[in-house]
């Protein structure tokens, strides 16, 4: 391989930021040294628009590290759009192979190596893949594990106990970045280009310092973007259960008519109560899963850019 990029978005991790340099760069210089898999390699920083001292960190951490790149986003725009931004920096130029990895280092860094290694063995598509969660909450874990089963059930492609801890070839970035979706989940997306594939397995740790960026409120919220973009099942599901109901109804009339023609109709209130509050219910969630695929449909027709650069330090 002749040069390889190392992907870290950054939102907020002043705390983070120099520490995540400090071992990547190192790593890299290894891999390029010593181990000789690599000619050379980058650091691509993408400030996701933060508010604190981490872009002034990121200056200056270039400033004295040439192999430093980094991006400013005007705004944050997540982490899958800042993530994309900088994949689309690595599709315009002379790179390899793209490893993206989060600012926080709990991802196992050496995992790259054999990442690497994949790579050059002809691998386009090489996943980290979580051995198992024993540093996250049982919240998170059991939350994580609920989402992955249920993608799965719902036929989106995604690979089991991995995050966008991965190595792409250029032909996969490049085939990645050509999708014209804003809607991103890159954990359906990238299983979905086909190019050969295989996994590393590796230990997560803790968040070395800053706190997550990713609370439960934006976790459900990036479990149902993954979820209605890639699956349509869930339409299917109203559907059966909309078929389901005029079926009971029809028996419904069936019971109602002949207990009319018996003259024992009865002014039952319970049962109409209890229908009127299930069916009623049952409506108007149809209508809120129909209504996030609208959501989706109304983002992607608007076409608008992932993210802006405020500025770049290249070269
Ligand atoms: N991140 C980002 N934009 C955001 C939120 C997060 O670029 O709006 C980055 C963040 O700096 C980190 C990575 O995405 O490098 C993953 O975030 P975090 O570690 O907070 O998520 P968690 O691991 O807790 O799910
Ligand atoms: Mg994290």
């Amino acid at each position: 391989m002749k040069r390889l990029a190392i992907v870290v978005p950054c939102y907020n991790e002043e705390e983070m930021v120099a520490q995540a340099v400090a071992v990547l760069s190192a790593l890299a210089a290894r891999i390029v040294g010593d181990l000789r898999l690599a000619e050379e390699a980058v650091l691509v920083l993408v400030d996701d628009g933060s508010h604190d001292r981490t872009w002034a960190q990121i200056e200056a951490i270039a400033h004295a590290n040439p192999m430093v790149r980094a991006l400013k986003l005007s705004h944050n725009v997540g982490h899958q759009n800042a993530l994309w931004a900088g994949l689309e920096w690595v599709a315009a130029r002379e790179i390899d192979a793209a490893v993206s990895i989060d600012a926080d280092l709990q991802d196992d860094t050496e995992a790259i190596v054999e990442m690497v290694h994949r790579a050059n063995a002809g691998d386009d598509i090489v996943y980290g893949v979580r051995r198992e969660r024993r540093t996250d909450t049982w919240f998170k874990r059991r939350t994580a594990l609920a989402f992955y089963a249920l993608m799965e059930r719902l036929g989106g492609e995604t690979v089991f106990n991995h995050a966008d801890f991965r190595l792409m070839s250029r032909r996969a970035v490049v085939a990645l970045v050509s999708h014209p979706e804003r809607n991103l989940f890159l954990r359906g997306m990238v299983p979905r280009l086909g190019f050969a594939s295989s996994r590393v397995l590796y230990d997560r740790r803790e968040r070395l310092a800053g706190e997550s960026k990713y609370p439960l409120g934006k976790m459900i919220n990036f479990a149902l973007e993954g979820i209605t973009s890639f699956s349509v099942r869930p339409l299917r599901i109203i559907t059966a259960v909309g078929l389901a109901f005029v079926l009971l109804s029809l028996l419904a009339i069936v019971y109602a008519l002949s207990a009319y023609a018996a003259g024992q109709a009865m002014p039952g209130w319970t049962s109409m109560l209890i229908s009127l509050w299930f069916i009623g219910g049952t409506v108007l969630t149809a209508i809120g899963i129909i209504g996030e695929y609208v959501g989706k449909i109304y983002t992607e027709v608007k076409r608008r850019p992932r993210y802006f650069v405020e500025c770049e330090i290249s070269e």
